[in-house]
């Protein structure tokens, strides 16, 4: 049996990548399943419900098994003991990361909005058609990952290819799908602040700093007025947990087009001048940014390096 999987705390991208690529495996005579690293996001269980797809299985140990992994290449990411897995394939949309393996293996990596962007590319490469139910979730996954193709990640290819998905699908207006999901992403209210801060949550090593970072991505920064402290006491907590050097948590304007970003550090100091702002109760705003890996990652790692 053949494991596919996203990262850990998986996001939409993630879990639909997992679902296409083992129906795609499937279809090539290699017996596969989704399975996920951890619990589902709102955003992804509306995307199951609204295609009707089941929700791969929770799986979290691999040693002596087949794997294929989708939506990144961290051993952060990864299950703990996936040094003792066989990693059969990688298809990702991110900076590379440092897993490495003892067998060849398949690499489908492009510097595209979404992994499903490049999944839509494969099955056209094998010439198998796309079930009308899981194109409807691809196209969704890539208008999460390009928050509405508005990111500074997405490109003319992402574009192209959702409105692919969408022609399968049998969906005209895709950009009110966008618009609901992200409309169900920003309900926040009466979520627990813990729950929020990890909701969509990553840990990088930089040199030899360890940094966490969180976004949430709303369609109105003021539902976090009232929770902006109780965000702020989080992840001081997270970073003292996970001895972390530093936690940031982007709250993400998808109409206004810009972050603000609360901040747990022993370093201000190199932030401030990472980002040319000036902190001011451990938060600023961020102009413009709408990508945790194309506008902050690449400025914390020489930064912190
Ligand atoms: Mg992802
Ligand atoms: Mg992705
Ligand atoms: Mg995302």
């Amino acid at each position: 049996m053949l494991y596919i999987f996203g990262h850990k705390i998986p996001d939409s991208d993630s879990i639909i990548s997992a679902i296409a690529m083992s129906y795609l495996k499937n279809k090539l005579g290699v017996e596969s399943t989704a399975t996920r690293q951890g619990d589902i996001n709102p955003e992804s269980k509306f995307v199951l419900e609204k295609f009707n797809l089941e929700t791969p299985k929770l799986k979290t140990n691999f040693a002596n098994e087949d794997v294929y992994l989708t939506d990144f290449s961290d051993i952060s990411q990864a299950p703990d003991d996936i040094k003792d897995a066989t990693i059969i394939g990688i298809v990702d949309h991110h900076k590379l990361g440092d897993i490495t393996t003892s067998t060849p293996l398949e690499c489908w990596i492009r510097p595209v909005g979404c992994t499903n962007t490049i999944i839509k590319e494969m099955f056209d490469y094998y010439k198998i058609n796309i079930p009308k139910n899981i194109a409807g979730a691809m196209l969704c996954a890539i208008l999460s990952d390009t928050v509405i193709f508005k990111s500074p990640t997405c490109t003319e290819l992402d574009i192209e290819i959702a409105k692919d998905l969408a022609k399968i699908a049998g969906i005209e207006d895709y950009m009110n799908i966008g618009l609901e999901m992200f409309k169900v992403k920003s309900a926040v209210d009466g979520t627990p602040a813990r729950e929020l801060a990890m909701r969509d949550y990553k840990q990088f090593a930089m040199g030899d700093i360890k940094v966490g970072i969180g976004q949430l991505e709303v369609v109105d920064l003021s539902i976090f007025d009232n929770i902006k402290q109780d965000l702020l006491n989080e992840i001081a907590k997270i970073k003292e947990e996970n001895e972390l050097d530093t936690v940031l948590l982007l709250l993400t304007d998808i109409m206004k087009m810009g972050s603000e970003v609360l901040i747990a550090s022993k370093h201000m100091d190199i932030l401030q001048k990472a980002f040319d702002v000036e902190i001011v109760d451990n938060k600023f705003w961020l102009d413009g940014c709408l990508s945790r890996k194309k506008q902050i990652v690449p400025v914390l790692e020489p930064a912190f390096s």
